[in-house]
């Protein structure tokens, strides 16, 4: 029923959780009060000893004390709704900083759509358990024994018999618990797995439509529903027979107390006072815990979700080092290593990255070009051999510095919904003059213009513009930043000829001033750079410049006739 480590997690929200027990705790004494001057009344009434001014006073108290307790209520929601939205608060800033720390490797361990729902759905049940369920356990416990001190100054026995039901309900919900935790797993796991599905073929609609999968992947996904409707409902069945059994449990222990109080008042054991409280009171007993009860499903789907919170906020991060890297950059692979998992795909690479040379890696598709560049970026860091950052080890370099003086630009620009200037100008800290700027470099300054300026509206994934748009906006992003490097991964794949120009254009003058790292497949566009660097199956082959290579007649000469004749054939 508890989860410790959530509970330490939120040490400060729990400040609220005990203001609320507070205020119940408050209600429920004016509750007790409330019943005490009406069965004064009422006994006072039967045995006709009843005055006006006795009468007038009682109301008046009644209504005094009512007023109050509704102004402890109102407190207790004040307090849940504090808790409910500081929880929300610090439980998706942990996550998001944590992801943020994870940065791109944190889909290695969760998928994209399984975080969205943690962080919405999931974070919403474990709002309940701070802001409704946690505060209920401590207040029904604590009521408990509070009616129990209260009732056996009148009546010892049925007190006994009454606080000794008491614990049948949170018993029945122990049990219940027991069997719904697997209950509940696979209820979240057909939940996240239709979710997820949901979400892959929306975005891949286009595709599915064109292959005619659309109908295949529909009945799959009629089959995951269907599962989820089943686990729902099983969930259902399960919540309202345990509520069942609690109403049994709470109706039957009120009813047991009631009867000793009356049995006791016939054999003239107890007074009519006596025997109405704990009629009156008998069924406050269990109203805290059959509510208790009712949250406790969602709260159990919190806990559930907890799980998965902490295994995300567990995640190992990788080790930043601490070293800062300036001015111009220059990158070296010493022997290097590289696996995914146990297939080798860089081995023994040696290789120079000259400061302010324009660089180029050539290789047939899954030769390893990528992985050079994410290596440089940080994205893995167990490998054998050495890679030196102006002949710092990349390790003890700090992936701050790296991101400030390296600008990586691969083939899927991320763009974001918003306006033109706020997809550049990410931080909002560069004025319109410096974008404007950017933006004539990457010669797309008259297209915007034409539009509505830097105000133009850019639809999610940039849907309004065209690939080479896209990629020409993303390299203005990073051209604003005035990093010292630049490493371009298969730039210019997928987009018409006349953006590969420009941007082809944009490089050479770059290359003027800062180190270049240009990763292609497309050897056309390489061929005034200073060094080639040819690349197969994770082994340097070659490296030289254009007119070198062609002479060796080697695999550079091999792949550029190959592409030379495709081009031809295609023009
Ligand atoms: P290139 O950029 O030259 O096309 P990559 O560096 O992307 O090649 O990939 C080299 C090899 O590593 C390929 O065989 C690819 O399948 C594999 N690979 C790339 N990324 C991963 C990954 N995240 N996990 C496992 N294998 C990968
Ligand atoms: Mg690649």
């Amino acid at each position: 029923m508890f989860n410790k480590r959530l509970i330490l997690t939120m040490n400060k929200e729990m400040k609220h959780v005990k203001l609320q027990v507070l205020f119940q705790i408050l209600s429920l004494v004016c509750n007790i009060i409330f019943t005490f001057l009406l069965v004064n009344l009422f006994s006072k009434l039967i045995y006709n000893t009843l005055t006006f001014s006795i009468l007038l006073l009682n109301v008046l108290l009644i209504i005094i004390i009512l007023l109050i307790r509704a102004f402890f209520l109102k407190q207790v929601s004040s307090c849940s709704f504090n808790s409910s939205t500081n929880v929300k608060r610090k439980l998706r800033k942990d996550l998001f900083e944590k992801i943020l720390r994870l940065s791109n490797s944190y889909n290695d361990s969760i998928s994209t759509s399984e975080l969205v729902q943690l962080a919405t759905e999931g974070i919403n049940q474990l709002e309940v358990y701070f802001s409704l369920y946690l505060p209920q356990l401590f207040y029904s416990v604590i009521s408990a024994v509070i009616l129990f001190i209260t009732l056996s100054f009148f009546d010892l026995k049925s007190s006994i018999a009454l606080f000794i039901c008491v614990p049948l309900i949170p018993i029945s919900i122990v049990l219940v618990q027991k069997f719904a935790k697997k209950l509940l797993s696979k209820y979240w796991l057909s939940y996240v797995t239709l979710g997820s599905s949901f979400l892959e073929n929306l975005e891949g609609l286009t595709t599915l439509k064109i292959y005619g999968s659309d109908d295949y992947k529909q009945k799959e996904m009629n089959i995951e529903a269907e599962n989820f409707r089943k686990a729902t409902m099983r969930v259902l069945i399960m919540q309202l027979n345990s509520i069942s059994i609690m109403d049994i449990v709470a109706y039957g222990g009120a009813a047991l107390g009631s009867y000793l109080a009356i049995s006791h008042f016939i054999s003239n054991e107890i007074s009519l006072f006596a025997t109405l409280l704990i009629i009156l009171l008998a069924f406050e007993f269990f109203i805290p815990l059959r509510q208790l009860g009712s949250y406790f499903h969602i709260a159990m789907n919190g806990i559930a979700a907890s799980d998965k919170l902490f295994y995300v906020l567990d995640i190992k991060e990788k080790d930043s080092g601490s070293k800062d890297i300036s001015g111009d950059i220059n990158i070296k692979f010493e022997d290097l290593t590289f696996a995914y998992k146990n297939h080798n795909v860089l081995e023994n690479l040696n290789l120079t990255i000259k400061s302010n040379e324009f660089t180029a890696i050539v290789g047939e598709s899954g030769s390893g070009k990528s992985t050079i560049a994410k290596l440089i970026m940080g994205y893995y860091q167990k490998y054998n051999g050495n890679i030196f950052i102006n002949n710092i080890d990349r390790n003890l370099i700090s992936d701050d510095s790296i991101m400030e003086n390296i600008a990586f630009i691969n083939h899927d620009p991320h763009i974001f919904k918003g306006t033109i200037k706020e997809n550049i100008d990410l931080l909002n800290i560069y004025d319109d003059l410096e974008i404007n700027k950017v933006l004539e470099e990457v010669n797309l300054l008259d297209f915007v213009n034409s539009q509505n300026g830097l105000e133009t509206l850019v639809l999610e994934n940039g849907s309004n513009l065209s690939g080479g748009q896209k990629q020409r906006l993303n390299i203005a992003r990073s051209l604003l930043k005035k990093p010292n490097m630049f490493i371009f991964d298969e730039v210019t794949s997928n987009i018409d000829v006349e953006s590969e120009e420009k941007i082809l254009n944009v490089i050479k003058k770059l290359s003027k001033s800062k180190t270049i790292l240009m990763i292609t497949h497309r050897l056309s566009t390489i061929k005034d750079c200073d060094e080639i660097i040819v690349l197969e199956k994770g082994c340097v082959v070659e490296n030289g410049k254009h007119n070198e290579l062609i002479n060796n007649k080697k695999t550079y000469y091999q792949m550029y006739e190959v592409q030379k004749e495709l081009e031809a054939y295609y023009e």
